[in-house]
């Protein structure tokens, strides 16, 4: 006898936990399994950008993170790179944390550590119909044409049993043993470095001034890495990713070989600039930069999403951000099958739609890692910059979840998107803190002009906007509409007048249907 769930989703972290979420909010109950006890326990991801909190604020968590962000870090931190915390600035890559996000978002960027994120994705996960069990290993994933069959092990007991699904998510991380199961092999630019993350408590408060603290990068002949500190300046963490003579070589350089916490004291107070300060070392943690993606998101009924799909330095804050608009794309998608409201072939849009924009992520952030913190190897080797706002609301997907998108476009700036097929629907004000972001996230949403014709297809939700600036917005006239997908990507739009037959002909498309 198996347990049975209609999804299962291999990791309880970032990208599980958010796929658990998002299908909950679906009215999908799902099945997560994490080997760990609980949830992250360091700090890591940190920056979190406007695509996760759109998503935070269209499940209703924007507050409660919020708050938790505002208890840890200042709100409108930068990213600037010094010479040491005593010594002088060297450049200044983000001036402010949100620095030109008002008018494109009815949210902001935060400042969140993964450890106090999680939790709170977890409850919520669990509040709206996912089980979540802990201490619980997948050790085998066989599929069929039905669906896919998993051995889980507890990993308290050692009992195992097996448990049946219609789909399977690998959110199982870098190492994905999943994506190893499935023959899935990684490209890109390998192993960048072996670098390592101290935490530490050292009152750091004297040497900050009014520097803001979000990311502050270090860049002396000694070490490369940077500093995440907390609101107060006395706690936090100092990543290091090449030392010494080693920063200007291509070699994948290991930093915590021998490491020891005297030689942790001695690198921090050389990051910090000055022995006069006291640290304390709580913990040093190993881990490798990589700038790779996965061949391939999907293979039969499984789905690769997060590190288990693309794994990036942590340079721009690119990692868990991707992975949880890999969950956007994928949850509603899995929903609308799984319920009957779509056809299969929908779940073939996953790969078409996030593939490019991984590998597009994954390169952006390997332009980030060698012009912030390798300059002197080069860039020869990297991508052209692309500015942060673009990357996160100017991505543009093609696939026949998309009726009417440009092939080839990958990117534009945030304004120049214009509600073009494949994008982000643009926010809209539509009073005091709301948006039109705030009419996605269940159903397809069909948004015209106040005073045009409101009907629609069963299962579309109507909303005639009288907002000023609206049509701009969108790129429609007074006839026009734009057909919202629930993850928020405008599937379909007529700039101007249209007939009944070709909505509901582009519904249809969308969902595979036919
Ligand atoms: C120093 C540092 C700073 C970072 N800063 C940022 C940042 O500012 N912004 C950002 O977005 N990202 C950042 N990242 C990256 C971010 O931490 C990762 O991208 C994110 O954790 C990926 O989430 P995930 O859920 O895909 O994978 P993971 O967090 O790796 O989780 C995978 C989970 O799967 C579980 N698992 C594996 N195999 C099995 C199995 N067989 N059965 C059951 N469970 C299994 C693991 O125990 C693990 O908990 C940073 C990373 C580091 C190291």
């Amino acid at each position: 006898m198996h347990d049975e769930t209609p999804v299962l989703i291999v990791g309880g972290s970032l990208v599980g936990l958010t796929s658990g979420l998002l299908l909950g909010d679906l009215g999908v109950p799902s099945l997560v399994v994490e080997r760990h006890s609980g949830t992250a326990i360091h700090a890591r991801a940190g920056h979190f950008q406007l695509g996760t909190t759109e998503m935070l604020r269209q499940v209703g968590l924007e507050r409660t993170v919020r708050e938790a962000s505002a208890r840890t870090y200042h709100p409108t931190g930068g990213i600037i790179a010094v010479e040491s915390l005593a010594g002088e600035q060297l450049a200044t890559y983000v001036q402010e944390l949100n620095e030109g996000v008002e008018g494109l978002s009815p949210t902001v960027r935060v400042f969140i550590n993964q450890d106090v994120l999680e939790p709170i994705l977890r409850e919520k996960a669990v509040e709206l119909g996912a089980t979540v069990r802990n201490r619980v290993e997948a050790t085998a994933l066989e599929q069929d044409d039905d669906g896919v069959t998993a051995t889980l092990r507890d990993l308290e007991s050692g009992e195992e049993r097996t448990v049946r699904a219609r789909y399977a998510i690998a959110a199982d991380g870098n190492r994905s043993p999943t994506r190893a199961r499935l023959g899935i092999a990684m490209e890109g630019h390998g192993v960048l470095s072996r670098s390592i993350t101290i935490y530490f408590r050292a009152d750091c408060t004297p040497l900050l001034k009014d520097r803001n603290q979000g990311v502050i990068y270090v860049h002396n002949p000694e070490l490369r890495g940077f500093f995440r500190l907390d609101r107060a300046g006395k706690t936090g963490f100092l990543v290091i990713n090449s030392v010494g003579a080693d920063v200007t070589t291509d070699a994948a350089v290991n930093v915590g070989e021998g490491i020891t916490e005297e030689r942790a004291a001695a690198m921090l107070q050389t990051a910090i600039g000055t022995p006069d300060i006291p640290v304390e070392i709580l913990q040093i943690v190993h881990w490798r930069a990589e700038a790779n993606y996965a061949t391939r998101m999907r293979a039969g009924r499984v789905f690769l999403a997060g590190d288990a799909a693309h794994v990036v330095p942590p340079n721009g804050g690119y990692g868990g951000n991707t992975g949880i608009l890999d969950a956007r794309n994928l949850a509603w998608k899995l929903a609308a099958v799984v319920k009957g409201e779509a056809g299969p072939a929908l779940l073939d849009t996953y790969e078409a739609e996030r593939h490019p924009l991984s590998k597009l992520t994954v390169e952006q952030a390997y332009t980030r890692y060698a012009t912030r913190v390798v300059p002197e190897r080069g860039t020869d080797d990297a991508e052209p910059f692309i500015d942060d706002l673009t990357m996160e609301l100017g991505l543009v997907m093609s696939s026949a979840a998309v009726i009417g998108g440009e092939d080839g476009v990958r990117h534009l700036p945030p304004p120049d998107t214009r509600g073009r097929p494949g994008t982000r629907a643009p926010h809209v004000a539509l009073g005091r803190d709301r948006s039109t972001l705030d009419l996605f996230g269940r159903a397809f949403v069909l948004l015209r002009p106040a005073g045009a014709d409101g009907s629609a297809p069963t299962g579309v939700d109507v909303h005639l906007i009288e907002a000023e600036g609206f049509t701009e917005a969108y790129g429609i006239t007074r006839d026009g509409a734009a057909l919202v997908r629930p993850d928020g990507v405008v599937g379909w739009r007529s700039e101007g007048a249209f007939e009944r037959d070709e909505l509901a002909a582009a519904l249809a498309a969308i969902r595979a249907q036919g």
